[in-house]
């Protein structure tokens, strides 16, 4: 049955493509397919059988011990496979459609954790561009805080330059809408995309986290190091704090402060760890 409808899938795109239809099924499309597809019944599985979890990492201010929130980060219990990292399944989910309901979790269950906290702390939540697709977002957002009881302004919503890439014009009204509730947009990963300066123009950040890969580069590369400094700089400008991810070492963590970062996040602060277990993932 599966392998009738990928044959089929095969033909269609054949004919599209204008390929021959030989050609273009290949064994390893098929592997890949099925893999998918396994992945997708197994995660709604996930979904239903509460198998997905969050962790929290800490963010520190410039002091390095005060914790000023935490990101969610997402794990998936497997009860065969064991544990399971985001980049196996969050790809997936979003191809799926699966993300809108694994977001929907993230909301609710980060602002529900975040209420044990010290009032002063913010939770920090990840959101995919393919969360934007869907007309809820806001929505779900408002229902989250308003279920929980979170202020909205301890609520922080990490996104990515893509979600200002794709559909721009729609996804910067939902952006602003989300604002105007009052949450805080942070800008992840900056400086890994296309070209992220002219986001930090149509769109008013509240803070700019430096990819953990110049982090780890800080001291051996003077382009890593030369693009920190351009980062920092903008948000000086802009009056945008900075967070650094991915700070491993204690040079790092002296070098970024150094440097004028606001904050700092990695394994030498603190790893993601349950809130209902001591310990996270091995080393
Ligand atoms: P991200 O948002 O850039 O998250 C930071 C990643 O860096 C996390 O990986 C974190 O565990 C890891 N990390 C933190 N400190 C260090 C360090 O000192 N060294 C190194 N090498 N890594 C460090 P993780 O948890 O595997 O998550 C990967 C990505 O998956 C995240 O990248 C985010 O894009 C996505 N993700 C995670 N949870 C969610 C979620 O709930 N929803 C969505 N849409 N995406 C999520
Ligand atoms: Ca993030
Ligand atoms: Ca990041
Ligand atoms: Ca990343």
């Amino acid at each position: 049955d599966h392998l009738l409808r990928y044959a089929d899938m095969a033909l269609y795109e054949a004919k599209r493509n204008g390929r021959n239809c030989l050609a273009f099924f290949k064994p390893e499309m098929e592997t890949a397919a099925l893999k998918r597809h396994e992945v997708e019944m197994d995660l709604r599985q996930a979904i239903m059988f509460q198998q997905l979890q969050l962790h929290y990492q800490p963010i520190m201010d410039v002091s390095h011990v005060r914790i000023v929130g935490r990101e969610a980060l997402m794990r998936w219990q497997h009860p065969v496979k064991g544990l399971i990292m985001p980049i196996d399944f969050i790809p997936i989910a979003e191809e799926t459609g699966l993300i809108h309901e694994l977001g929907a979790f993230t909301l609710h269950e980060a602002c529900v954790e975040a209420m044990r906290w010290d009032d002063h702390e913010t939770v920090a939540v990840n959101l995919s561009a393919s969360q934007f697709t869907n007309g809820a977002l806001v929505s779900l957002v408002e229902s989250a805080l308003t279920q929980s009881g979170l202020p909205a302004r301890r609520l922080e919503l990490e996104i990515t330059e893509s979600v200002l890439l794709a559909n721009s014009a729609a996804n910067l009204n939902t952006l602003n809408r989300l604002k105007a509730l009052g949450v805080k947009v942070a800008l992840d990963d900056f400086g890994t995309g296309y070209s992220s300066l002219g986001y930090l123009r149509s769109f008013e950040f509240d803070k700019i986290k430096i990819d953990k890969s110049f982090t780890q580069d800080v001291e051996s590369s003077k382009e890593a190091l030369a693009i920190i400094r351009a980062i920092n700089g903008i948000g000086r400008s802009l009056d945008i704090p900075t967070t650094a991810e991915g700070v491993e070492t204690t040079e790092q963590l002296d070098r970024l402060t150094q440097e004028g970062c606001s904050h700092f996040q990695g394994y030498l602060l603190g790893r993601p760890v349950s809130h209902d277990t001591p310990s996270d993932e091995s080393v």
